[in-house]
């Protein structure tokens, strides 16, 4: 089959396709024939071994994708050959025509969602669930800053807290991101690049702030969203890419709580409490993945290029 394959650390450069021997279904084990194939930010993280997180060498990079059923290995009774299915992570990596997952990484992909949507799912949405649902606590009637809405992780909050009902305030840097946050179900749209932004935001909450933040870029924000979370308030940080100073006085004077958030460390048992709301939420059509650009498997390094420049509109997808 053909695979990316990363045989040294660096940039998009590193990632070559490469035949290579497919992999054999073993006990409780399923191999999922890719259709496509998502590409997240923290695949290029561990391209670059990023705080030496980087996987052992050589590694076919990726945790997801969607496609059909290629075969199951003995003892697999939640799906069979022919099914569609999305992954949420793998055995092998996602950037390949085949991949050997657990049966317990493999979701049902109900029939009308297409398969770049599906290979949308798992990092974006888990990571936005794991935060609103599991971390921040977040509760109908409350009030959401999904603080970069226009990218994968926040789309899929948007649409989240939306079906929650939450009141949903989002940002995105450009025209076009703003209103595909709109389109996506956020109440409320702002510029996050724009002079007194966050002014606005105290307007539309009456005074009183946010709730929740779900906060994609700390580094530049956190500061800033202690200054605007309510009283009680949560700001569970998804995304971080530097230092931040902050004064933590203001977290100490509104009894605000700052979580992290990692995916990988949510419990088995959260995992399988994600997948099955995901499911339900793309069968009732309340979480409709949005794709900004598909792109053949051989241009893996251009789709890192893209995925860390601004101006997002959804998931970058491999077609597989
Ligand atoms: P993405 O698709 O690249 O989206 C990035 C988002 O950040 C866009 O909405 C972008 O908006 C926004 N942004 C840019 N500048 C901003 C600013 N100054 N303030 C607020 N938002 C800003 O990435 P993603 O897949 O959604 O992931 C978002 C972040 O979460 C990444 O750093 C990723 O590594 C991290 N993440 C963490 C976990 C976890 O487990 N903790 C899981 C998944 C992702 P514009 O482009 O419209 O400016």
């Amino acid at each position: 089959m053909k695979a990316i394959r990363i045989s040294e650390y660096g940039g998009p450069s590193v990632l070559k396709l490469e035949e290579v021997p497919a992999p054999q279904a073993g006990p409780s084990q399923v191999l999922v024939r890719n259709h496509a194939v998502g590409v997240n930010p923290v695949d290029t993280y561990l391209r670059a071994n990023v705080d030496n997180r980087g996987p052992k060498l050589p590694y076919t990079p990726g945790s997801d994708a969607a496609g059909v059923v290629e075969a199951v290995g003995a003892g697999v009774t939640g799906v069979k050959a022919g099914d569609r299915v999305y992954v949420g992570g793998t055995l092998s990596g996602a950037y390949a025509e085949l991949s050997l997952c657990d049966e317990a990484q493999v979701h049902p992909l109900p029939a009308n969602v297409s398969f770049a949507q599906g290979a949308a799912m798992n990092v974006p949405y888990a990571t936005a669930y794991h935060a609103l649902v599991h971390r921040a606590a977040g509760e109908a009637g409350e009030t959401v800053f999904v603080h970069g809405a226009s990218g994968g992780v926040g789309i899929a909050a948007v649409q989240l807290a939306r079906a929650r009902g939450l009141t949903v305030i989002g940002t995105a840097g450009t025209e076009r991101g703003r209103r595909l946050v709109l389109e996506q179900g956020a109440h409320h749209v702002l510029d996050h690049g724009a002079p007194g932004y966050l002014e606005e935001l105290m307007r539309l909450t009456g005074g009183r702030g946010a709730d929740i933040v779900l906060e994609m870029l700390a580094n530049v924000n956190l500061q800033k969203d202690l200054g605007i979370v309510a009283m009680r308030g949560r700001i569970a940080v998804i995304g971080n890419r530097g230092t931040v100073e902050i004064n933590a006085r203001l977290a100490m004077n509104k009894n605000v709580a700052i979580l992290g958030v990692a995916l990988y460390h949510a419990t088995p048992a959260q995992v399988v409490g994600i997948h099955a709301a995901l499911v339900e939420g793309l069968t009732n059509g309340t979480l409709r993945p949005v794709i900004a650009q598909e792109l053949p498997l051989v241009q893996a390094p251009r789709a890192h290029e893209a995925v860390m420049e601004a101006g997002h509109h959804g998931k970058i997808v491999l077609i597989a």
